[in-house]
């Protein structure tokens, strides 16, 4: 808007659009009075967003101004909702003098963006709050994300779009920035909070200038950082939405990290979703992996092991070191001594951030201060026990005494929540203060004295010392009495029956009082800001303790859940493999009410590939999940569901599993699969551990067969990986003799009769030697509730089949069972109305005899 468009509107309202100006893509909040109050198309997003109404506010500029607006003393409630749907808030305040000529000086003092908040209010507590910036070019992506709650500044590259979209799904940014000028894969387009930045925010040698400088190093070196040159442009990009949001100095971000992909289990965005890790399709978060390990007592803990199991690592002997503190915690009976004294440990990095950005309230410092009071206990419990990651933690830990001292003189037992109530700093920490409170506290004592000595010397017994705003002070007595005040009574007021005097004394004790709680409050603050400097100065060995803190909470909790759910200690091997003696799945072990049946699974040099046969429902899919899961903890440094298990290294774990359409995206359920299974077959080795459950089903029988063994065959002889491959095509059962490392497997379930119930089936859950001898796909649909009729004619065709008769039509709705009755408009349950579906599609009248086939395949196969 240009000069002269502005002079048309009323001088508030220029007064907004010139702060609205540097705020283009941000909502924002302009204080008037009691409400942050939002115009034009602020106005009309905040309504829809907040629910809030939309009206209308005068004329500016010769038209009416859309207006919303939210109560000052409930903006943060409304704030976490802005910043959950991903959107940011620019909060205008009032700053200049209300008695002023014209609209009230206002500024913008405050930025509030998904991934920068730092408020205790807006934030998760347990998962990690991550701004991310994106940089890309022709030999992949750049990364860097900063959590900015906890003070980590990290980077990481990715080579190519599978890879990106692997990072997005581990870290779950709050808000991302990427070049406006870039065209962004579908993972990224689809990211809640996604901002475009000019490309020269990009530019990688300001990046590096400005990285240093605000690091305070000479170069990048020392981080490790130059070996990611895009990483690094990213990271320009970062800083400087930092800088532009947060108004504030940042000394918690001491450094950055970097991230290397071959120092991890690879796992890619598909295989952490369908290992469920910590989300679950229901919602429910106690049906994932997290859910049932997650016994942390801090939040940072919750946080820190979070981000363990979405970064399992290769590193034996870090590993080791880990089981090896899990094993000692177990055997060395402190488990719950140790955890009852984590009780009292807040979230310490996170109020450590707060301390860096000077928004630390008193209550937080009580925490630190109880938190870090509990190190000496903590080393005491941990001294005796053999496990030197334990040691190296309590080394971590350090000793903080003069932080403790100081803020056990310093802050009260109990502070109040705000500062601004006073009452924060603790007695006999300030002279200063000290007195200032004492005069507020004891006037009344004074007063009371005063009152006693005027009336002694006066002879006046009435005479009584008052108070009245718009007066202050003042000595009273009756009219009647008037003539015996002494001289040095100055006459202030008079009412009806009483004449009112005020003293030299008086007037001292009242300038005195008055300004003494609002000096009091002042000095508050500057010792509270002094308790801040000093805290700040030591802020990076406090850092390292919440980090010491956070490990040794995540190690008890991978401890007591490994006692609890009588889990064991894995054993790392050089040599490849991965056997297993009665492992179970972790999460559904928990969630049945039945007993788990435990399964062995044997993988090495001459054992690579099981092919999995058995009915649907028999438990293959359980018992691939359950074995990646197994592998991937090990990887975490916790003990795992099994009697027994032996891995060796692995790089990868790859799952294609399911047909989880992703129509959103627009892509076909069989796209989608084929994408998955190409992924596989280009980066699966040697050392990866792949899990392949029904691949072909997304399209016709034979096409599908012949792709599920040409994968199945590319796998085991060119990847050469350890794979565990599910399938319904009992033709891929005859692999394991023409390759050599493929073998069969198969689950059971038997029949049986039921007086009462009829045919009757029941999963033996047990994996055992060779091919599975015949499919159960018609029982299961009978015990998914699909019509006796279709089951029936199934049988028929079935039978039909297996004399080698190839039926030349399928007339379903010469029977009764027509697609179009209700029997198919109501299927009793979701697998039932699949299997509708696909009998739906049996066109009676057009059906070659390879049709017809396939769809009794399919018929055969479905749940
Ligand atoms: P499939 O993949 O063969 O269709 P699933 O693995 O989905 O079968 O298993 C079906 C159900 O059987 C699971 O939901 C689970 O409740 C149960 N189940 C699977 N494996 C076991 C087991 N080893 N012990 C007990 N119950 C199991």
């Amino acid at each position: 808007m240009d000069q002269a468009d502005l002079a048309r509107h009323t001088p508030l309202m220029r007064q907004y659009l010139t702060a609205k100006a540097e705020y283009p893509a941000t909502l924002l909040l302009f204080r008037m009075g009691d409400f942050y109050e939002l115009f034009y198309d602020d106005a009309r997003k905040a309504a829809r967003l907040l629910d809030i109404t939309l009206t209308q506010r005068g004329e500016s500029a010769g038209a009416p101004i859309p207006m919303a607006g939210v109560p000052y003393h409930a903006v943060e409630s409304y704030l976490a909702k802005l910043v959950r749907a991903g959107e940011s808030a620019a909060i205008c305040e009032q700053i200049g003098d209300p008695n002023g000529k014209g609209p009230m000086e206002r500024k913008v003092v405050r930025v509030v963006t998904p991934g920068t908040v730092t408020d205790e209010a807006l934030l998760p507590e347990r998962r990690d709050n991550l701004l991310l910036a994106l940089a890309a070019d022709a030999s992949g992506y750049g990364l860097a994300w900063v959590d900015l709650a906890g003070g980590r500044f990290v980077l990481s590259e990715v080579a190519d779009a599978d890879a990106l979209a692997a990072e997005l799904a581990r870290l779950a940014p709050a808000e991302t920035l990427v070049g406006e000028d870039l065209a962004w894969p579908p993972a990224v387009n689809s990211l809640k909070g996604l901002r475009k930045r000019p490309p020269w925010h990009f530019d990688a040698g300001s990046a590096r200038r400005e990285l240093t400088r605000f690091f305070g190093t000479r170069d990048l070196a020392g981080f490790g950082a130059d070996g990611a040159p895009l990483a690094l442009a990213a990271a320009g990009c970062l800083l400087g939405y930092l800088q532009e949001t947060q108004k504030a100095a940042l000394p918690h971000l001491t450094g950055l990290a970097v991230e290397s992909a071959d120092e991890t289990v690879a796992m890619d965005a598909p295989t952490r979703r369908n290992l469920e890790l910590d989300r679950h399709p229901s919602g429910d978060s106690r049906y994932t992996l997290l859910g049932v390990l997650d016994s942390t007592i801090t939040p940072m803990g919750a946080r820190a092991l979070r981000r363990w199991l979405h970064r399992p690592l290769r590193d034996h002997a870090t590993l080791r070191l880990r089981h090896q503190a899990l094993g000692a915690l177990i055997d060395g009976g402190v488990l719950d001594a140790l955890r009852e004294k984590l009780r009292t440990i807040g979230d310490l990095e996170r109020i450590l951030a707060r301390v860096a950005l000077r928004s630390a309230r008193p209550r937080d410092l009580a925490t630190l201060r109880d938190g870090l009071a509990v190190a000496p206990g903590l080393r005491a419990t941990v001294a005796p026990l053999d496990a030197p990651l334990l040691h190296e933690l309590m080394e971590r830990l350090g000793e903080h005494a003069d932080s403790v001292r100081l803020l056990q003189a310093a802050i009260v037992e109990r502070p109040p929540a705000l500062l601004r109530e006073g009452g924060a700093i603790a007695e006999d920490y300030d002279a200063e203060l000290d007195e200032l409170r004492q005069l507020s506290t004891h006037a009344d004592q004074y007063l009371v004295e005063l009152e006693a000595r005027e009336r002694a010397t006066t002879g006046i017994a009435t005479l009584k010392v008052g108070y009245n705003r718009v007066h202050g002070y003042y000595i009273e007595f009756g009219k009647a009495q008037a003539d015996k005040a002494p001289a040095h009574y100055t006459r202030r007021q008079t009412t009806k029956n009483a004449e009112r005097y005020i003293t030299e004394e008086l007037k001292a004790f009242e300038d005195k009082v008055l300004s003494a709680r609002e000096r009091a409050l002042m000095r508050e603050r500057a010792l509270y800001e002094g308790v801040l400097d000093a805290l700040i100065e030591r802020l990076a060995p406090l850092k390292d303790a919440a980090a010491a803190l956070a490990e040794l909470d995540v190690l008890a909790a991978l401890a007591e859940r490994a006692l609890a759910l009588d889990w064991s200690r894995p054993e790392l091997a050089d040599e490849p493999c991965i056997a297993i003696e009665r492992g179970r799945h972790p999460v559904v072990e928990q969630v049945r009410e039945e007993p788990f049946e435990p399964n062995d699974l044997l993988l090495d040099r001459d054992r690579r590939m099981l092919v999995i046969t058995g009915p649907n429902m028999g438990g293959k899919s359980t018992y691939m999940r359950q074995n990646a899961l197994i592998v991937l903890l090990a990887h975490i440094g916790s003990y795992v569901p099994a009697a027994r298990a032996r891995i060796g290294p692995v790089d990868r774990i790859f799952t294609r599993i399911g047909a989880g359409d992703d129509l959103a995206r627009g892509q076909s359920t069989f796209m989608v699969e084929m994408s998955e299974t190409a992924n596989i077959l280009h980066n699966a080795t040697a050392r990866s551990l792949v899990l392949m459950d029904e691949v072909g089903r997304g399209t016709s029988t034979y096409d599908g067969l012949a792709l599920a063994r040409a994968a199945a065959v590319h796998l085991a002889t060119a990847n050469r990986a350890f794979a565990l491959f599910a399938t319904h095509y009992f033709e891929l059962t005859e692999l394991a003799a023409q390759f050599e490392g493929i073998v069969n497997v198969h689950l059971d379930a038997v029949e049986y009769r039921d007086p009462q119930q009829g045919e009757q089936l029941v999963f033996m859950h047990a994996v055992k030697d060779g091919p599975a001898n015949r499919s159960f796909g018609l029982q299961v649909a009978a015990l998914a509730g699909l019509p006796k009729s279709v089951i029936a004619d199934a049988r028929q065709t079935l039978a039909a089949l297996e004399r080698g008769e190839a039926p030349s039509r399928l007339s379903l709705q010469a029977r009764g069972a027509s697609p179009q009755s209700d029997l198919f408009a109501k299927p009793p349950d979701p697998e039932a109305g699949k299997l509708a579906a696909a009998v739906r599609e049996l066109d009676p009248d057009s059906l070659t005899p390879r049709e017809a086939l396939d769809a009794l395949y399919r018929l055969k196969s479905l749940p």
